[in-house]
């Protein structure tokens, strides 16, 4: 089998790209008719997200518009538990239709906080998406709205996912290999 190799750890192929895709067309039809009518504001949680956001966005045919805000909670394969802003947001949401977008739900962590500080804005309502979930090792009374694919709590990196920010432009998603 393929193996890629970051920082001495090894991965192998997980989800191709054509499969990533396929499934970020379906979500993207879904949130156009959910959100119809809305002009919803696509919240891009960086870094991780990227790659997500930008093809999600692109299949989302009603008007939108989308803004990045910059968050931080893992370091090497592992979460730290604390989330540090590190870029905010200066859009007003009063009264709007916000969706999260996320490359990963994994604790819970990083969305629960984000949507505590979102709550105390007003925005009309938030929804979470997020490409991948792994429902095992959440946390948090969270349950994003939009889900790519749950997978269990493997360490994965590649479209926008990272290994201490490497790996990132891997256009599949790849495993850690079990040892
Ligand atoms: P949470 O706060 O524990 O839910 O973690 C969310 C953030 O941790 C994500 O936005 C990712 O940046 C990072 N993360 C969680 N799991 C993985 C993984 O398997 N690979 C790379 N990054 C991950
Ligand atoms: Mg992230």
């Amino acid at each position: 089998m393929k193996r890629v190799s970051y920082n001495g750890l090894e991965f192998v192929p997980y989800i191709e790209n054509d499969r990533i895709k396929a499934r970020i067309k379906e979500l993207g039809a879904q949130i156009t008719s959910d959100c119809a009518g809305k002009t919803p504001l696509f919240l891009c949680v960086l870094n991780g997200a990227f790659a997500f956001a930008s093809d999600l966005f692109l299949n989302v045919d009603t008007d939108a518009e989308i803004t990045f805000i910059r968050l931080k909670s893992y370091e090497g394969t592992g979460s730290t538990g604390v989330v540090k802003e590190v870029l905010g947001m200066a859009e007003n949401i009063e009264g709007r239709t916000v969706v999260v977008v996320e490359d990963i739900v994994d604790t819970g962590n990083t969305i629960a906080k984000l949507v505590d500080d979102l709550k105390k804005r007003n925005p009309a309502e938030i929804k979470i998406a997020t490409l991948l979930f792994k429902p095992e090792a959440l946390q948090k009374d969270v349950k994003p709205d939009y889900v790519g694919f749950e997978i269990p709590s493997n360490f994965i990196i590649g479209y926008g996912l990272d290994l201490d920010g490497l790996a990132r432009n891997l256009p599949d998603i790849w495993v850690k290999a079990e040892d």
